[in-house]
């Protein structure tokens, strides 16, 4: 039996700010108190005064080793994991792939094979449908009663991951009945195709023009129409990387309706735009993901959807691909630049930047950082709070620490940042997983290995 208590930070959940002592046994939160008032013994002791003490970051949207467009993803769950953690996050949900031809449990399999026994914090994953027919419709209620509960489908790439309407609605159907929760892609990938042949054959093949044939109004469409899907399948929906303001306004308006229809951004769209991906020498690659960075303008929709709760989750869609050697497949033509960027070690702290601007409150960067992604994807309250019984990943954060995003001192396999240069206030100092030590005081303490495999429930969110 071990125990561990952190004394005398401001404890930060969802729902309270509390300075109080967190007394740690055997992996899970045992008990908060008011900062002192208790003798409790320890075998270890983490003094976290002046710092912040909040739920391990939970991301729900990362690619590791993902194959696109004929290379992987730079970052292995091992490294992949290992910056999660040196950023704060202490659980990923990654995506597993269904090829077309075959089924869901060898996509499945796959994965577990390249993650099972690397990972340095939890993990659970999705499935990607990318070929939604009988018997794949049927294996779904497998997957979700062995805690694969959720799965995301395309509306884009046509010929890769794409689904037609119909198999849309029937996946959708499917969610309504056995509780998974469909996640939508949402772009009209069919005409968009056509603008990129267009583009292409006007000698348009610059990054930028990745951005503007991805137009916001086909975003904006597609979300719309995933809403309309379900909403006659009688499903949820979860909209993932949201970044044109139409889309949000789609969101918000099935919301007013009463809709349970979900809305997640990524870092990149709150603090990148198309001045990004117009970069000169072909640097714009390194931007080019989709949905596509937007005019700055959008900006301002994405904060205010998360602070009026029609945005409830933001994620990294971390999928990164180096400059050299893999963004270079699209020199000449942007739309063989592998579509990605890295993230998953800066997601805490570019949100925590934003509590310091005054974009979100403290609570609601915990909120949407930690305890939504956590209840969107079943996993609450073992994850995503401080509260008796639920696992301790917990870090410590401190507030006031100065740091500038380089590609030089991250922990990504990446040769570069998306945010190089960038300065922020506040950094990860300690990470806990279950109890134990990942990050301790800026050094990885952890291991490949320690990271366990995480069935997931239902999703816990209704409204
Ligand atoms: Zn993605």
């Amino acid at each position: 039996m071990t125990r561990t208590l952190i004394t005398g930070g401001l404890v930060i959940t969802a729902a309270d700010e509390m300075h109080a002592d967190v007394l740690i046994q055997d992996g899970r939160i045992a008990a908060l108190a008011v900062a002192g008032s208790q003798q409790w013994s320890a075998d270890r002791v983490i003094d976290a005064s002046g710092k912040y003490v909040i739920p391990g970051g939970v991301d729900g949207h990362t690619h590791m080793e993902m194959p696109f467009g004929g290379t992987y993803a730079s970052d292995t769950f091992e490294t992949g994991t290992r910056a999660a953690a040196w950023g704060g996050t202490t659980t990923i949900v990654d995506f597993a792939v269904q090829t077309v031809g075959r089924s869901l449990r060898e996509g499945l399999d796959t994965w577990h094979a390249k993650a099972d026994g690397q990972c340095a914090i939890d993990y659970g994953f999705h499935m990607i449908l990318s070929d939604v027919n009988d018997s794949s419709l049927k294996e779904m209620d497998l997957l979700v009663e062995e805690g694969i509960s959720s799965f995301k489908l395309f509306t884009a790439y046509p010929g890769v991951f794409f689904s037609d309407d119909g198999q849309i609605l029937r996946a959708m159907q499917k969610g309504a009945a056995n509780g998974g929760l469909i996640m939508a892609h949402a772009e009209n990938g069919l005409a968009i195709d056509v603008l990129v042949e267009q583009a292409l054959a006007r000698g348009e093949t610059d990054p930028r023009y990745h951005g503007e044939v991805r137009k916001s109004l086909l975003e904006a469409e597609a979300t719309h129409r995933v809403i309309k899907l379900a909403q006659v399948a009688g499903a949820p929906v979860y909209v993932v990387h949201v970044s044109a303001q139409e889309a949000v306004a789609e969101l918000a308006r099935a919301r007013d309706e009463g809709l349970p229809v979900f809305g997640e951004t990524c870092p990149q769209y709150l603090f990148l735009s198309t001045d990004n991906l117009a970069e000169p020498d072909f640097e714009g690659a390194k931007y080019v993901c989709s949905t596509p960075l937007r005019p700055r303008e959008h900006q301002a929709a994405l904060w205010r959807g998360l602070r009026t709760n029609d945005l409830q989750v933001v994620s990294t869609d971390h999928c990164p691909f180096c400059f050299v050697g893999q963004k270079d497949l699209g020199r000449g033509d942007f739309s063989k630049i592998p579509n990605g960027m890295p993230g998953v070690e800066n997601r805490m702290d570019l949100l925590h930047q934003a509590v310091v601007d005054g974009h979100i409150s403290r609570r609601r960067w915990i909120e949407i950082a930690c305890a939504t992604p956590a209840r969107m994807f079943g996993l609450y309250p073992k994850k995503g709070t401080i509260a008796p019984g639920a696992d301790a990943d917990v870090v410590i954060y401190d507030p006031h620490a100065e740091q500038t995003i380089s590609a030089e001192t991250h922990h990504m396999n990446v040769d570069y940042s998306a945010y190089e240069g960038k300065r922020v206030t506040g950094q990860v100092d300690t990470v806990l997983s279950r109890g134990e030590p990942v990050i301790e005081g800026r050094r990885f303490v952890g291991r490949a290995g320690h990271g366990a495999y995480l069935a997931r429930g239902l999703t816990q969110c209704e409204s």
